[in-house]
């Protein structure tokens, strides 16, 4: 019985060797971070939970050099991405591209050394305009500073000793990331681009693509033609994005534009891959009758707050889950702004 048995594994195990590609796509885990190999050299990279990085990386190992795509939410986070980066190569990382200005894509540019940077030119305008100052920045910061204040107002009176040691890893995990926080120097990309940008690197082309406006003014996919992947930033997630940084009224044919690449893989800035395009219809088909809905409301009168309520997207509900009338306040009033010439 035994014998056998190892028998059939020897057998199992020579016949995975024989079926397996010269070069096996891997994952490798750190314990910050998940690096998913989706092509030859080409890893994903997701936190795992113990660093807050609130968004995904993509790190590209070529013959000579590593280029990295965005930078997470804070130095910490980035020299957590570097570290689990160490696990799998020695290459120096030579390259930083920002998909876009937001904090939580850029701001761990710092624990980069030494890199070329490059972004759009609004994103370079942006990080060397005020970018603590940025409303999406000091939102997330006022709410990390509430949530760790109201996690020790509850520690200081917890008696329970399972709850108090939950609540400690909490304030701890948030108290990190407030101190993290603090550390934050913006850089800026040190090489800009408007339209388009290739880098070559032995056999492989990396593609910077700007498509149009959308999420924010200066929005880039990182396209690796060999491989049909494009990391999309924000201005392309599984479903629909943050709308208060962006150009709702452009968006849908920003992605049209994107939609002339042969895609096979689609990595967002946040949430997981996907290879089912028709999700590119999905939002599109919203940003579209979300913005038509908001000038219509407008046209008649009313506020931005009462559109916010009053528009109605429920078709959606299928294939984004919008199941109840409105929408984002903060969406709208973007909307507004644009249309009142208060905001470019
Ligand atoms: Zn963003």
């Amino acid at each position: 019985m035994r014998a056998s048995t190892l028998t059939v594994v020897t057998i199992v195990a020579l016949l995975l060797l024989v079926a397996a590609p010269e070069t096996a796509i891997q994952t490798q885990e750190t314990n910050t971070h998940r690096l998913e190999e989706v092509a030859e050299g080409v890893y994903f990279a997701v936190g795992t939970g113990s660093v807050f990085v609130m968004s995904n990386a993509l790190v590209i190992v070529n013959d000579e050099d590593v280029v990295v795509v965005d930078s997470h939410i804070t130095p910490a986070a980035a020299r957590a991405l570097i570290a689990s980066i160490r696990t799998i190569t020695d290459k120096p990382i030579t390259t930083l591209i920002n998909s876009h200005f937001h904090y939580d894509h850029a701001h761990g540019a710092q624990a980069f050394g030494d890199v070329q940077i490059i972004g759009h030119e609004f994103t370079r305008e942006k990080l060397t305009g005020d970018p603590m100052n940025e409303h999406t920045f000091l939102t997330s910061k006022a709410r990390f500073d509430r949530t760790l204040g109201r996690l020790e107002a509850r520690l200081a009176n917890v008696t329970d000793v399972t709850e108090r040691r939950e609540l400690e890893t909490q304030v701890e995990f948030n108290r990190a990331h407030v101190q993290a926080t603090q550390e934050v120097t913006p850089i800026p990309p040190d090489v800009t681009m408007s339209d388009r940008l290739t880098l070559f690197r032995g056999d492989r082309e990396i593609q910077i693509h700007f498509f149009g406006r959308a999420h924010t003014g200066g929005d880039v996919g990182i396209y690796l033609p060999q491989d049909k992947v494009l990391f999309t930033g924000d201005m392309l997630l599984g479903g629909i994005s943050y709308l208060g940084d962006g150009y709702v009224g452009e968006w849908a044919q920003t992605l049209q534009n994107l939609k002339q690449l042969d895609i096979d893989l689609v990595l967002p800035g946040h949430g997981p891959g996907f290879r089912d395009l028709e999700r590119i219809d999905y939002v599109q088909a919203y940003y579209r009758d979300l913005h038509d809905g908001v000038v219509r409301l407008k046209a008649g009168g009313a506020t931005a707050e009462e559109a916010a309520v009053q528009v109605d997207l429920t078709h959606h509900g299928d294939t984004l889950g919008v199941n109840q009338a409105g929408a984002n306040l903060e969406a709208v009033q973007r909307i507004y702004a644009l249309l009142d010439g208060t905001a470019e």
